[in-house]
């Protein structure tokens, strides 16, 4: 053969596979939703990512919102549906269609305009719609507006950091203070979580039994309104964790997890905010609590430039500090226990709280020793004491 010709197949082959790829529809698979009195969060289940566009109709009593799935085919369970009502909320329905041979479209239809926001999450691909009922206020920590655009501007330049927030948090120059907390223990039900080296201990009841711990300590000593996401072995998607403490109107959010790590020696304490984070060990650690491949990862910086305006960064990062290190304090009364730091990560649970939102990794499943202690039911009570001390800590401070 000649050259020629060599390329001509590849040409070939390459157009092929381009057409193939053109052709490949996107199957609008589900639409699921959970409503609660002033807020709303609808999911729409796709096949795989595409592109959309939405927009707003406002008339006199009906407002519209319409999201255009581009490349996308209904499936047989929705062809069928088409029309989702609802008697007793400010949401009255939701309609789906094919609108035209490649476009479906999804409208929802409201009594009033509403607060809305919507982003995707990646494995599988969905769109999350968050709309907000009139009497939802901001939770007590309210976005700085100032300091957000300064984030935004370092995302740009590629370095997102932030310094010298404490001097700006608005929450802290309102004096506001925190009345609810929504407590979320990590996995459940089908999803064990990370499986502990030597002992096979499942991270989902270790997460749940020092959630439950924490519980204690907050109803015992506080008078704040404790919610847990869920409170017994069972399944619960990621973004309906976040919609629950949205739907409470949560004033701060704590997910509770246990790790692992491909270095056995690995252990102690990491208490993790929602942020872009080049760091390999944090990658890593998203990317496992997320169930999705590290390179995904990188893929979320462009969803974390959107949604840095509407996130509590700020005050995450220093709700973050102050657990971490309450917590160690109270564990190295009786333990030692090493300071695996303050780490930031773009973790799915976190994306769309609208309040200080946290993840802590109790500790690494992988260590024998470690393991051990998270066996201990006096070391999970201790964890959970420094747990409790560090959100009081952190609602003084708001003071
Ligand atoms: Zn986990």
């Amino acid at each position: 053969m000649n050259r020629k010709k060599i390329i001509l197949i590849f040409l070939f082959i390459f157009i092929v596979n381009v057409s193939v790829i053109l052709a490949k529809e996107v199957v609008l698979k589900d639409i699921r939703y959970f409503t609660y009195k002033d807020y709303t969060r609808v999911v729409l289940d796709l096949s795989s990512p595409t592109t959309y566009t939405s927009k707003e109709l406002k008339e006199k009593s009906r407002v519209r919102f319409f999201f255009d799935l581009k490349n996308t085919i209904l499936s047989k369970k929705l062809k069928n549906e088409k029309r989702i009502e609802f008697k007793e909320s400010y949401i009255k329905e939701i309609r789906v269609g094919q609108f035209r041979k490649n476009i479906a479209r999804v409208v929802l239809e409201f009594k009033e305009a509403k607060d809305k926001r919507y982003f995707t999450l990646l494995h599988p691909f969905r769109i999350v719609i968050d709309i907000y009922g009139r009497n939802i206020k901001p939770s007590a920590a309210k976005t700085n507006e100032k300091l957000n655009n300064k984030i935004e501007t370092q995302f740009k330049k590629g370095t997102p950091e932030i310094s010298g927030e404490k001097k700006y948090s608005m929450a802290r120059q309102l004096g506001l203070t925190v009345k609810r907390i929504v407590i979320d223990p990590g996995h459940g039900g089908k999803d064990p979580g990370t499986i502990g080296k030597y002992y096979k201990t499942k991270e989902k009841v270790v997460a749940l039994d020092i959630a439950k711990r924490l519980k204690y300590y907050l109803k015992r000593y506080t008078k704040l309104e404790v919610y847990m996401t869920r409170d017994r072995d069972v399944f619960i998607p990621l973004e309906q964790r976040t919609a629950f403490a949205n739907s409470k109107r949560a004033d701060l959010f704590i997910s509770i997890h246990a790790n692992s790590a491909a270095n056995r020696r690995a252990y102690g304490l990491s208490t993790f905010w929602l942020n872009f984070t080049t760091d390999p060990h944090s990658i890593k650690i998203a990317a496992s609590e997320n169930a999705s491949s590290q390179r995904s990862i990188w893929e979320l910086k462009s969803l974390l430039k959107k949604i840095t305006l509407t996130s509590k960064l700020i005050e995450s990062k220093i709700f973050a500090t102050k657990v971490q290190y309450s917590t160690l304090y109270y564990i190295r009364k009786y333990y030692k226990y090493p300071d695996y730091r303050v780490r930031k990560a773009p973790f799915y649970v976190l994306i769309g709280a609208s309040m200080p939102a946290i993840l802590v990794e109790t500790g690494f499943l992988s260590n024998k020793t470690n393991e051990l202690l998270l066996r201990s039911s006096r070391f999970r009570n201790r964890l959970a004491f420094g747990l409790y001390k560090g959100i009081i800590s952190y609602i003084n401070s708001l003071r």
